[in-house]
């Protein structure tokens, strides 16, 4: 799997992402079931809010190889301080389209 995560901008004061690479690397979280090596190929900020610029950043990752694009565990978990992104669902379904069906969407990294 070639990964590309988005992370919460927001977030980055708080956290630099550590448990999402710790779950890649011990393939655990979203990445349990995974079988195959996983290499992060992107990890970046979603743009800030209200996350549009989520979509040119997929696009980026895509075009870089990724065939799989992780929202991390702070947008939609809201993890570490127990705030989810108001516009998860939106940068959700925007990126979704974007990415199109080639590119599966993950949405969280870690538990
Ligand atoms: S749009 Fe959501 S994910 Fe992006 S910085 Fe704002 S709160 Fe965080």
């Amino acid at each position: 799997m070639k990964l590309g995560i988005i992370r919460c901008m927001q977030t980055e004061d708080y956290c630099p992402g550590t448990g999402d690479f710790r779950a890649v690397k011990e393939h655990r979280g979203i990445f349990a079931d995974v079988e195959e090596e996983i290499e992060v190929i992107g990890f970046i900020n979603c743009g800030g809010c209200p996350g549009k610029k989520a979509v040119l950043r997929a696009r980026e990752l895509k075009k870089r190889g990724a065939d799989a694009i992780a929202f991390a565990s702070c947008i939609q978990k809201g993890t570490p301080i127990g705030y989810p992104c108001p516009f998860a669902k939106k940068m959700r379904e925007i990126v979704g389209i974007e990415v199109g069906d080639s590119v599966k969407v993950l949405d969280y990294t870690h538990d």
